[in-house]
């Protein structure tokens, strides 16, 4: 006799695994199905010659929430990595995020009063109150400089759009600052866990079912899935056979180079390619999340591109017409009793690994308290 489970759960990245995680230690019973052939989703990672290697890209984890960190320390200790990507436009090279190094080397000034000023000057020429679009919005944060060599180009590769018609808050996921201060990010705690990603999804699924290579489709098709309650973390467009027409993702794809004979390409964890005319978006060096362990080295040049069935989608573009067509799945999937949809996929959002996490352990409070 095949065995009970209370959970099938549909996809084994974070969201899928944490519900996993929390249902079994309640004494809940769940099966994990993984159309791929590993663990993980996207932040798998694969270890090549000592390096680990982000498959699906760059994962960083940040968060400023301690509840989240004290929750994912449990399952890896984390290094103290800061990320503190640099900017290639043309034969000029910039840090990020936006701070007084790059006003600096843009500019040729010294103090933060003299970047204000330029800064500014440029904004004043738009004078854009309420900033509409991704254009506005970086043109009233930072000025047209800033804008032309370090946003336009890097922006309208990565998501195929012009970034008059792209939402203003993926600008403001970067950091202005005034100090020369090259972290990435404002949280409060970042790292990469010692080891990699995978060993997390590892011990999350310790003592779990998983079936690997395994659709919901396929598995649909084949047993009766009446008396489990689901867990979904797939396209939810998909979920419901895109009744009300697809939902826009991009996807991204990875020349990945293995260099015997280089110990040190390029000398940070990421590059951004800033400009159109270079095809990538950006080059990760992998070895130096982990401050340069492994042997040789191994960089990923990323490729971004429109999704379409098939293919693995990456990021949703949550413009005004995918949100709206959104709306319509997201009242459908409210509707299906017996499924809880999470991860970027199952919400159609642009969700950081910090925010998968607050979502999981919601949803599992939802469940279970
Ligand atoms: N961005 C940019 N220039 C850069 C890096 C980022 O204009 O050199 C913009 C771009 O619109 C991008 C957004 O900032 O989509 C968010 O970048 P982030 O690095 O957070 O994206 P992710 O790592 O999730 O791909």
């Amino acid at each position: 006799m095949s065995k009970k489970y209370d959970y099938l759960v549909v996809g084994s990245g974070l969201f899928g695994s944490i519900f996993a995680y929390e249902a079994k230690k309640r004494g809940k019973e769940c099966l994990v199905i993984e159309k791929r052939n590993h663990i993980g989703g996207n932040i798998y990672c694969e270890n090549i010659n000592g390096i680990n290697v982000h498959k699906y890209g760059a994962h960083i984890f940040h968060t400023s929430n301690r509840a989240v960190w004290d929750y994912i320390n449990q399952f890896a200790e984390f290094n103290n990595y800061i990320n503190s990507p640099v900017a290639i436009y043309k034969d000029e090279l910039y840090n990020l995020p936006f701070n007084m190094n790059t006003f600096s080397k843009m500019w040729g000034i010294k103090t933060p009063a003299e970047a204000k000023e330029i800064i500014e000057a440029q904004k004043a020429e738009y004078n854009i109150e309420n900033p509409q679009n991704l254009e506005e919005q970086a043109l009233s944060l930072i000025g047209k400089d800033v804008y032309e060599k370090l946003i336009k180009g890097y922006t309208e590769k990565q998501w195929g759009r012009s970034c008059t018609e792209l939402p203003s808050f993926i600008i403001r996921r970067l950091p202005v600052r005034y100090t020369y201060d090259n972290n990435y990010f404002n949280d409060r705690y970042q790292g990469i866990p010692i080891g990699g990603y995978t060993k997390i999804i590892e011990k999350m699924l310790d003592g779990v079912d998983v079936l690997l290579e395994t659709s919901f489709e396929d598995y649909k098709a084949a047993n009766d899935i009446s008396d489990m309650k689901i867990v979904y973390t797939g396209n939810v467009d998909e979920y419901f056979g895109y009744k009300y027409g697809a939902l826009q993702y991009r996807t991204v794809r990875f020349e990945t180079e293995i260099m015997e004979d280089c110990d040190n390409y390029q000398g940070n964890a990421v590059v951004n390619y800033t400009e159109r005319e270079v095809p990538y978006t950006r080059i990760i060096e992998h070895k130096h999340f982990e401050f340069g362990q492994g042997k040789g080295t191994i960089i990923s040049k990323e490729y971004s591109s429109e999704w379409s069935v098939g293919i693995e989608p990456y990021y949703p573009i949550n413009n005004d017409e995918n949100n709206a067509l959104y709306q319509k799945y997201e009242a459908l999937a409210d509707a299906e009793e017996n499924v809880i949809f999470g991860g970027r996929l199952g919400k159609y959002k642009y969700y950081d690994m910090d925010k998968v996490i607050e979502a999981a352990l919601a949803a599992v409070e939802t469940e279970f308290e």
